[in-house]
């Protein structure tokens, strides 16, 4: 059989392959600090695909000789053993993979030390934000991942019904946005400022990345209560966001409930 696509060289350069992979990855890393091994329990790759196989590849060749576990995740969702003592690595070609980028979110959440590995998208983006900004970041993916799962916030007509929305800016988070004055008669509505609400239609119709520049933490704090109660209600099993501490500290104790 012929080898019209060249297989059988490609597999005999793998060792060149590897020496300038690892060349690359050196100057790449030239002036970065990784954590010491004392300060580490875990390595977690995330990575989906052919990114998730260099983890593979990764754990294959280092769980016999380094002193903690190498995991890599192909998931969604973020293990509980992500903390703070996790060094985990992004992986993602395009830097837009969906479950990377989720699982990135959650593991900075977690508090983990997290190195991007990517040749642009969302993940850099992420990766280059500076930390004042993370909080922002952190509300805008939780409302891309709801908004890709379908529960999109609605606040161009009544969530409920349709019409025409209440001037007062009611959202209610059971129902799943604006409402009318009629539905918001029925009670559980929040009056959001319009500066909040400003800053919800920014965070859902400009990309994730940029949320860092159009939000400031001061009013940050009202709408990630709205973006909560919002995700309680329609994940049952949501559980609110760890680094997300410091704007609830911000926020009115209890969002204003006007019926
Ligand atoms: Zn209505």
């Amino acid at each position: 059989m012929p080898d019209s696509l060249g297989f059988l060289d490609a597999v005999g350069g793998l060792p060149e392959q590897l020496a300038d992979a690892h060349r690359s990855a050196r100057d790449a890393l030239d002036g970065i600090s990784l954590p010491s091994a004392q300060d580490i329990d875990n390595v977690a790759v995330l990575g989906m695909g052919g990114s998730g196989i260099a983890g593979d590849v990764l754990a294959a060749v280092a769980n016999a000789t380094l002193p903690v576990p190498v995991v890599v995740l192909k998931q969604i969702r973020t293990p509980r053993f992500i903390g703070p003592r996790t060094l985990a690595f992004a992986v993602s070609y395009s830097g837009d993979t969906d479950e990377t980028l989720r699982m990135a979110a959650g593991a900075l959440d977690a508090g983990a030390r997290v190195v991007a590995v990517s040749r642009g998208g969302e993940l850099e983006s992420m990766a280059r934000a500076p930390a004042a900004s993370l909080p922002a970041l952190t509300i805008a993916f939780e409302l891309r991942t709801a908004s890709l799962l379908g529960y999109r916030p609605r606040l161009d007509a009544c969530a409920n019904c349709g019409n025409p929305l209440s001037p007062e800016r009611l959202f209610s988070p059971a129902r799943g946005g604006l409402v009318c004055d009629g539905c918001a008669a029925e009670g559980g509505t929040v009056r959001l400022s319009a500066d909040a609400l400003a800053g919800l239609s920014l965070l859902l119709s400009r990309p994730v990345g940029e949320a860092g520049e159009y939000l400031e933490v001061k009013r940050s704090g009202e709408i990630l209560r709205v973006v909560e109660a919002f995700l309680k209600h329609q994940f049952q099993r949501f559980q609110g966001l760890k680094s997300l501490e410091l704007l609830r500290s911000l926020a009115p104790e209890t969002p204003e409930l006007v019926a």
